[in-house]
Parts: structure tokens; sequence; C-alpha cells
């Protein structure tokens, strides 16, 4: 299976009954972004910029981050790049974000939170977004934008806000895409207002379980039993794409469960086009979309739904895969 999976991975991918799912992979630095498009990625659907971040005294000028960013698109060669504003919080701090010591970090000032707590640093990253250009020839803008953590329709706004302004400082009437991880419960009940104004959704399916479980992603006690397949997850999924459907948007997943190849066919079940998986899945994902009827799908994750337990829902998905032959 995995020779033929490497034999394929450069074809467009494509569910078995024809619908286009598209397959990337998340990246944090040009070196990922290259490695993602050797084994396949049709594009990046996470670019963590943190790594630009962290581990220094004053925040990257928009110079340097317009050549970061740039040296990560130009990687992927015109494929698109969907780049993540900003995700620290109290426990990533850096020295120039003197942010207060917080009980609960998980639940202070991180990710749009910092954004919109110093906006010069957001308006910085922004401006330097759009510098990316396309390879030459190319038409269109390869970037989009995507906002982490977000819990209110608010956040987003004051967000394009921003955007907004940059754009005409800068001169650029071109629509930019705007999106929203989906990764607090808030965000997921309210998808519907949300896909109002946002061009996509993605769902972090690392934080979004962290929050509806309520446990710490990074507890090893807990690691056995923070399973993004529990039922309470997949409805907020399900919950997320319904609402996204009314406004006609997308919705992708950038987190774990996208490499997850007992999760794919649940995700796309629920309506999710775009997964964007570690650069190592691509091959297996890609394989695995090729093989899928959404028809099936559909009918494998309404029956999740159901389930009492992650378990149970695992169970299902195995039946599932092996009629898959
Ligand atoms: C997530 O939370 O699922 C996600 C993709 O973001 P990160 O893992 O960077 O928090
Ligand atoms: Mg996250």
């Amino acid at each position: 299976r995995r020779a033929a999976a490497k034999a394929a991975a450069h074809q467009e991918s494509r569910t078995a009954c024809g619908e286009r799912i598209e397959v990337f992979a998340n990246v944090g630095s040009e070196k990922d972004a290259l490695a993602a498009v050797a084994n396949g990625a049709e594009g990046s659907g996470l670019l963590r910029t943190e790594f630009l971040f962290l581990d220094r005294d004053t925040p990257p000028d928009e110079d340097e981050q317009a050549r970061q960013y740039q040296a990560v698109a130009s990687a992927l060669d015109g494929r698109p790049l969907i780049v993540r504003t900003l995700d620290v919080g109290g426990d990533k701090a850096a020295p120039y974000l003197p942010i207060p010591a917080e009980e609960n970090p998980a639940l202070g000032l991180r990710g749009v939170r910092v954004s919109l707590w110093r906006p010069h640093l957001l308006k910085t990253q922004i401006r330097a977004i759009l510098r990316v250009q396309p390879p030459q020839g190319q038409k269109g803008r390869q970037c989009k934008i995507m906002v982490p953590m977000v819990g209110s329709l608010s956040e987003l706004r004051a967000v394009r806000a921003v955007l907004d302004e940059a754009k005409r400082e800068m001169g650029i009437a071109e629509r930019v895409e705007l999106g929203v991880m989906i990764e607090t419960p808030a965000a997921a009940v309210t998808a519907d207002l949300i896909a109002a104004e946002a061009d996509f959704l993605s769902v972090g399916t690392n934080d979004l379980t962290q929050y509806v479980l309520a446990m710490d992603r990074g507890n090893p006690e807990l690691a056995a039993r923070i399973d993004a397949l529990h039922p309470a997850v997949l409805r907020m999924i399900d919950q997320t794409c319904k609402g996204a459907a009314r406004h006609g948007r997308w919705v992708g997943v950038c987190g774990g469960l996208a490499s997850d190849l007992a999760a794919v066919p649940v995700l796309l079940g629920l309506g999710v086009t775009e997964l964007s998986a570690t650069a190592a899945a691509v091959p297996e994902v890609k394989a695995l979309v090729r093989g899928l009827s959404l028809e099936a799908c559909r009918d494998l994750a309404a029956r999740t739904l159901d389930q009492t337990s992650p378990e149970a829902v695992r169970d299902l998905a195995k039946s599932f895969s092996q009629t898959l032959g």
C-alpha cells in the first residue's frame, strides 16, 4: 500500500466519486514546505509562523517576515499557502510580549487575543504576508490569512479592520481571503455566525479537543484519553460544517485528525473538503481519499455522531476501512 501510495502521490486528489478534496500539509519553515511538495502536498493549509517570533529579544520586522513568508511560498511553487497569524500565549511568551503570569495559560492571552492586545504586531505581520508574490506569470494571490483561537465574530471583525487598513496603505484592491480556525467550542457552535463573514473555516482539532473534553493536550497522564474522535468533538465539527454550508464556505481540518487515516472518511462525510496533514502522512491520505465514495462516508459519519465513546467510533471506522479492501 505504501509503494502504491508513493507512486500516485503527485496526482490531484479526488474521491472515487469524483469530488475534489484538497490534501495539503502543515509547515513551519521553508524546509518543511520543500518536504511537503516532495510528498505530494497540493499546498499548505497551515503555516505556523511562531518559528519566526520565539527565542529572540525583538520581534521580526516587516522585511524579515516578508522574506521568510516569500521563501515558504516559493518553496510551494505557486501552490496555495494559508498563513496563520501569530499563535503565542502565556506558555510560549517572548521577552517583547510581557504577558502577565496566568493561572491558566491555555485560557489566557493567546492566539488572536495577543494579536488584538498588540495590534501593531498584527499589522506588521499582515503587511508582510501581503507582500508575498506568486511565481512569475501566475495570477491571483498565493496566500490566504487565517486567525487562531477565535471565540467570537468580533475578533474576526477586528482582524479584518487591520487587514483592510494594511491593504489601503499598500494600494491593494484585490480580494484577500481571511479565514478562521475553529478551535474553541464557542467558535464551533457559532460557526454559522462566523461563516457569514469568514472566507473559510479550518478546524484545529488539537485545541478543539482540548477545550471540548477539558483535557490538557500536553498532559501525559491524559494522553491516552484525549482522542479527537470523541463524539463530542465530531458533533462540533458537524456543527461547523453545517454552519459553513449555510454561507457556501468551505471547511478544512489542520489539526492532527487530518493525518489520522481512521478519521479521514468521517471528516469527509461531515463535509470537510480540505485536509492539511503532516507532510509524512500526505501520500497515504491521498491514496485513501482516492478510494472513498462520499455517500459511504456520509453514512459512516452520521453513525459516529450517535456513538457513546471514541473507542466505539474507532471500531466503526475500522469496520468501514475493512470494507474498502
Ligand atoms: C490545532 O490546535 O489543532 C492546531 C492546528 O494548532 P496548533 O496545534 O498549532 O495549536
Ligand atoms: Mg491550535
